[in-house]
């Protein structure tokens, strides 16, 4: 896990540094790399990526898609894809990351055209990585640049701290992706942010988290809960019937669990530990939080 994952304070000073960081960054690029978490591909997109990159060539990576499921990966790839060139990755275990490279000429065969009829030819293409905290930028530049030769090395002259990574013929890759904030513009995307942990647990209340979770899961993945935690078709007919399904279910998947304290009471606590964990170990299956 990340260090920076959930720990940066985006308070305003620190998104404007961001944003003049970035945009001092992408003087030096042609093309940007913006990784989404496949699970929540609204929820985990910065709210200004298009503003800041402007007319730059872009690529989008659905990474984690081994985490959501297939059928909603396929959907989203239909329909980012009219945005721009869009990849399933998963960075984790590298499936898929061959392809950025030739997509990455792809995108920047126009270019590469026009200047070769300037007699400009053999020119580099450079690529940034951006995203917010904890969608995969280091596993994926590290997987790319194992998959890869080694650093490029310091460019003199083009900047004094930046390394770059070969990670195609012509192409090279900055190091250091771009780190965006996350969006804050509703409960519903700091739910998805708290589910995927983006956001720390006690940012929220975990047992909130949970118990939110649960409502989603049972809504999309009914089968899913029941298969993990064994619960009859009976039981949750008797659950969904409740005032408070969503209650009812942490309530007997933490008898179910043995999350109890004395007395037989669930522990709320322990039991929603072990759902946000079975959800983030995809214990309980490919889940897709967001649709197209
Ligand atoms: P960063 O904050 O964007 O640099 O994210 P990291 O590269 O540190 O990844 C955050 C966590 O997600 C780590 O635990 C990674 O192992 C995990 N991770 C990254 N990419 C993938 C992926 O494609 N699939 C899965 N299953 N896990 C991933």
């Amino acid at each position: 896990m990340s260090e920076n994952n959930t720990n940066i304070n985006w308070y305003p000073g620190h998104m404007a540094k961001t944003r003049s960081q970035i945009e001092q960054d992408l003087k030096l690029i042609d093309v940007v790399i913006e990784l989404l978490d496949a699970r929540i591909p609204k929820s985990s997109r910065n709210p200004e990526i298009n503003k800041l990159i402007k007319n730059k060539k872009k690529i989008i990576l659905l990474n984690k898609a081994d985490m959501a499921d297939d059928e909603t990966n396929k959907k989203w790839v239909e329909h980012l894809s009219k945005e721009a060139p869009t990849i399933l990755t998963d960075s984790k275990t590298g499936r898929n990351i061959d392809k950025v490279s030739k997509k990455i000429d792809a995108v920047m065969a126009e270019e590469i055209a026009r200047q070769a009829a300037r007699g400009r030819i053999n020119k580099t293409i450079r690529v940034m990585i951006v995203g917010i905290p904890n969608v995969g930028k280091s596993s994926f530049i590290n997987k790319i640049s194992k998959k890869n030769s080694l650093e490029v090395g310091n460019k003199p002259g083009v900047t004094k701290a930046k390394q770059w990574i070969r990670i195609g013929k012509n192409q090279e890759l900055m190091d250091t992706p771009g780190v965006l904030w996350p969006k804050f513009e509703s409960n519903e995307v700091a739910l998805n942010l708290a589910f995927t942990g983006t956001i720390k647990d006690d940012n929220l209340e975990r047992v909130e988290i949970a118990y939110e979770l649960l409502k989603v899961l049972m809504k999309d993945y009914r089968a899913n809960l029941m298969e993990r935690y064994s619960i009859s078709g009976e039981e949750m007919k008797n659950i969904e019937a409740n005032a408070n399904p969503a209650y009812e279910l942490m309530k007997l998947i933490g008898q179910k669990r043995g999350a109890i304290v004395s007395g037989g009471v669930t522990d709320d606590e322990k039991v929603s530990r072990l759902i946000i964990d079975d959800f983030r170990n995809c214990k309980i299956g490919k889940i897709s939080l967001e649709r197209p």
